[in-house]
């Protein structure tokens, strides 16, 4: 028998994400999972990041994690989407080649992760002892014991794979489901669904006539995900473009009746945001053309996925509608597309430290908890990683809260509203985005990390030279000031107000940059470029930064009052609360007014009263909170 602290299940981005996470948080974790060459698998598109889900990224490396270093390790051209626009909603993308990625996570996983013990093995069962978890029992036999076990089988637990009228059970193309595992979690009472995701065709790029394509360039210089990354040192490809035609749509419309979707084949429900082809041309009927990126898996690999077109149809169909798209006229097909329905546990069965109600150090991050893509699955695994550690050594459990991350976006939404579909970040879903820019990812949670004991000396050391470095030229622009007319002697327009103003302030007006106040200021010039960015950015957003702080001060009052004592039934006590609302609050037992706010339904007179309700009882608070790290 192997005895370890944290056990964590799968080796998709999820899994990896919790395992680095447990091992960097001090405990003795074990890793399982089927194949040593499938840890970091990229199951569907060859990319990490784009809009929210960059942010994510950014915060799982500020917090020490692996999933943004892999990805400048593996990245083949970098953009930053929304450059044009401000600096809350820009997203870093980057297109990846499958294979280094996977290479890169199997080194750092088995060479740079002290602690951390890869069994390649199939999960079969949990082992429970006094109704709580106490180990994993694997297919061959062998049973491993710990005390907090982690669950990242994404789209395996039953899966099924549609392609037409095929189906063949499976968690990924190729690879057999969970069929045990899914039973287990059943039988334990967890309420559980079923959704369906999809995934394009793979197409052999040396039968793709490149020559009229519309070519799409990476940034020069790619700017890399993590802060440890000195330079991008791959060469970066561009991607192609490409559209369906009305010829297209027709072959699919004539068909639609041998897509599983349609013919009432599958019954899970898709992501809406990222619909398939024929939903697409259903949907959109007045539009006789989509986009297609033409996105190269790899540098040594003539793979290309076809961004856009994901589809259930049958194979023939396929081979016919992809021919009619400019440049597939010849196309050969590496892998037909197809579609997934596979089963979730309903996530507010989770509490927000991602540990089960209803099974005492079970902790279940990713696709399982019907969310969709390799950021959300890693950030859940951050999450679940740091607190099964936790657990295993008695401490508390650590939330991630809203207002500072988009990482608590993304578990309070969960583990709150439960999902209806797949669920995908957007920076729309914070309604903190001004504070939570990629950009100052390292910022927010980086000291949050170095409390909690994840920091690597590495980081610790290159973020407080940072902060240092911002600190103080913030104080130099603060110590700076010119009265208008010397400024417009430099080419600085500013009112004629005779208002003398700081360097600071001169640099929030949208129309100047660092570059104008060195003009007025020479040794300015000195500042390295990286704090001059982050000042700049700073600078521009401090007017609404100072309204957005009003309403977080008093949104982190309220966030400390603590509800994660109150039993279920403690809710009948509380006066004029109405019966759907007292319903709501015994099924979610939110552990805070923070959480209890974002209840659906939820309304201003209702968190008075649980306020009120709250403030009365002293309890000493169970949840050590992000914000304020007490290890
Ligand atoms: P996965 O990456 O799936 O990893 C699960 C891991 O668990 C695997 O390594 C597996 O081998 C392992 N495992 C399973 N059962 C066992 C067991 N019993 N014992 C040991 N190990 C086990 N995301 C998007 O953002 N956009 C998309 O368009 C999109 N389309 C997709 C289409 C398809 C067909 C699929 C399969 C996925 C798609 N995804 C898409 C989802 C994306 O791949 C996942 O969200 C992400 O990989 C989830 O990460 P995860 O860690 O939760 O699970």
């Amino acid at each position: 028998m192997l005895a370890f602290d944290v056990i964590v299940v799968g080796g998709g981005h999820a899994g990896c994400e919790a395992a680095a996470t447990a091992a960097r948080a001090g405990a003795k974790t074990a890793l399982v999972t089927l194949r040593l060459d499938n840890l970091g698998v990229l199951s569907c598109n060859p990319a990490i990041g784009g809009l929210g889900k960059g942010h994510l990224v950014r915060e799982i490396d500020a917090m020490d994690g692996v999933m943004g270093r892999m990805a400048d390790e593996a990245g083949i051209q970098f953009r930053v989407l929304n450059r044009r626009k401000g600096p809350a909603v820009r997203g870093p993308r980057a297109q990846i080649d499958r294979r280094l990625y996977r290479e890169a996570m199997a080194r750092d996983l088995l060479e740079r992760t002290p602690g951390l013990t890869v069994v390649v093995a199939e999960a079969a069962d949990i082992a429970v002892n006094n109704d709580a978890v106490s180990g994993l029992a694997l297919a061959d036999g062998r049973v491993l014991t710990a005390p907090s076990l982690v669950i990242t089988t994404g789209t395996f637990l039953r899966g099924l794979v549609h392609i037409g009228t095929e189906r063949v059970p499976a968690g990924r193309i190729g690879e057999n489901p969970a069929v045990r595992l899914a039973e287990r979690l059943e039988a334990t009472g967890f309420t559980m669904g079923r959704l369906k995701t999809g995934t394009p065709a793979r197409l052999d790029g040396r039968t793709i006539n490149w020559s009229d394509l519309e070519e799409q360039h990476g940034d020069s210089p790619p700017e890399p995900f993590s802060t440890l990354t000195k330079g991008i040192s791959l060469p970066q490809v561009p991607c192609h473009i490409t559209r369906t035609t009305a010829a297209t749509h027709d072959v699919i419309r004539r068909n639609l009746d041998k897509a599983p979707v349609y013919s009432g084949q599958i019954d899970g429900i898709g992501p809406r945001y990222c619909p398939s082809i024929e939903d697409k041309v259903v949907r959109f009927a007045d539009r006789d053309s989509h986009q297609i990126f033409l996105e190269p898996e790899g540098l040594d690999d003539p793979t290309v996925y076809p961004n856009g077109i994901s589809t259930s149809l049958p194979r023939d169909i396929q081979d016919v509608f992809l021919r009619t798209i400019p440049g597939l006229e010849a196309v050969r097909v590496i892998q037909h597309a197809y579609a997934i329905e596979y089963d979730y546990i309903d996530p507010r069965e989770l509490f927000p430290t991602l540990e089960a109600k209803r099974l005492p150090g079970l902790f279940l991050a990713g696709q399982i908890n019907g969310t969709t893509g390799y950021e959300e699955a890693a950030a859940q695994g951050l999450v679940a990683g740091l607190n099964a550690a936790r657990r295993a050594g008695g401490q508390d459990g650590v939330i991630f809260n809203r207002s500072e991350s988009y990482i608590g976006v993304l578990v309070d939404d969960l583990v709150t509203h439960g999902v209806s579909e797949p669920y995908r970040m957007f920076t729309s879903r914070s309604e903190f985005r001004l504070a939570l820019r990629a950009d100052n990812a390292d910022r927010r949670l980086s000291p949050k990390a170095d409390a909690l004991g994840l920091l690597g000396r590495t980081r610790r050391d290159a973020f407080s030279a940072k902060v240092e470095a911002i600190e103080h030229w913030t104080k130099r622009l603060h110590g700076l000031s010119v009265f208008p007319v010397e400024a417009a002697r430099a080419g600085v327009m500013l009112s004629q107000d005779g208002v003398r103003r700081s360097a600071f302030d001169i640099l929030s007006y949208p129309t100047v940059a660092w570059g104008a106040l060195v003009r007025l200021w020479p040794e300015l010039g000195d500042a390295p470029e990286l704090a001059a960015e982050q000042i700049t950015i700073d600078a521009k957003y401090a007017v609404y930064l100072q309204r957005q702080e009003d309403d977080l001060i008093r949104l982190r009052k309220d966030e400390a009052l603590d509800l994660s004592t109150f039993d279920a039934d403690k809710y009948g006590d509380i006066p004029g609360l109405s019966s759907e609302l007292r319903a709501k609050l015994q099924a979610i037992r939110p552990r805070s007014i923070a959480q209890a706010r974002g209840i659906e339904g939820m309304t201003p007179a209702a968190l008075v009263l649980l306020a009120a309700h709250a403030r009365k009882r002293p309890v000493p608070a169970k949840i050590l909170d992000c914000a304020e790290p007490r290890s």
